[in-house]
């Protein structure tokens, strides 16, 4: 079995829904225009290191969905969506301050760990690089509004960051956030993960496994009304018996278990 990020995540979030998506196979709609803006914005990114026209890449992957119906929130467009991309292109370049050498070894690499006898990890990292002249692992975001910066250290809690590190063993990351608003952004985020973090992160994926493994799969959203998860849980449908609106919002593909891996190359 070949565990991720991603699966892990959504069985502390609520062991339920990765009932729901890894065992069953449901899976949610590519339907969301920003989780769709931000593939297409990554293939630009990877554009721009090869020293290609980014801005007509991000227009040649964006345009595939031109016409499709997708699910555009914060009075978002098509149209906006590629101006903000085309002017955070330029922003990225101006500030010049990422460096990756050999883009195309150090752009989306595949990591794999093996975790148990059985059972393996996979994670794609976005980027290998230099920030401002320090070497670092680098993670694109793509977003609507900006990442907090309070409290000082903060980034340091990122558990995809921790997990990236622990896979890596690289201490220093970066999150670079592309904020898609009326005046674009870019936030350049830097950290350090320590020896103790990628230890205990270690120690929650067997604890994990071996609760999935367990088949402990019990509901638990965590949080009360109004702020419970379970309301913008795409699998919501699915636990309310509402067989109707199921259909509408997931698509089934049975054997999910084994294509978890597939869910890191979906940004
Ligand atoms: S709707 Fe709530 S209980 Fe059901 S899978 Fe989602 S988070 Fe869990």
């Amino acid at each position: 079995m070949t565990y991720s990020y991603t699966q892990i995540s959504q069985y502390l979030n609520c062991p339920r829904r990765y009932r729901h998506r890894y065992l069953d196979g449901w899976q949610e709609k590519d339907t969301r225009a920003a989780m769709v803006f931000g593939r297409a914005f990554e293939r630009a990114l990877g554009a721009y290191f090869l020293r290609e026209d980014s801005a007509a890449a991000l227009f040649r992957e964006w345009a595939v969905y031109q016409d499709q119906q997708l699910r555009y929130s914060n009075g978002d467009s098509w149209n906006r969506m590629l101006q903000q991309g085309i002017q955070l292109l330029d922003r990225f370049c101006q500030d010049d301050r990422i460096r990756i050498r050999q883009p195309r070894h150090n752009l989306q690499i595949k990591f794999t760990r093996r975790v148990s006898e059985k059972n393996d990890f996979v994670a794609y990292i976005d980027a290998f690089g230099k920030l401002d002249g320090t070497r670092c692992l680098i993670e694109w975001k793509t977003t609507s509004s900006r990442y907090p910066e309070e409290p000082d250290g903060l980034l340091a809690l990122d558990p995809q960051l921790v997990c990236y590190s622990w896979m890596t063993g690289i201490a220093e990351v970066t999150q670079v956030v592309f904020v898609r608003k009326r005046l674009v952004e870019v936030q350049y985020l830097r950290t350090t993960i320590t020896d103790e973090q990628r230890q205990e992160f270690g120690q929650l994926v067997e604890d994990t496994i071996g609760r999935i493994e367990s088949a402990r799969f019990l509901p638990h959203s965590g949080i009360r009304f109004p702020q419970n998860p379970c309301s913008t849980c795409p699998y919501v449908a699915l636990c309310l018996g509402r067989q109707d609106v199921v259909e509408t919002a997931l698509v089934r593909r049975p054997g999910a278990v084994n294509l978890g891996w597939l869910d890191e190359l979906a940004y």
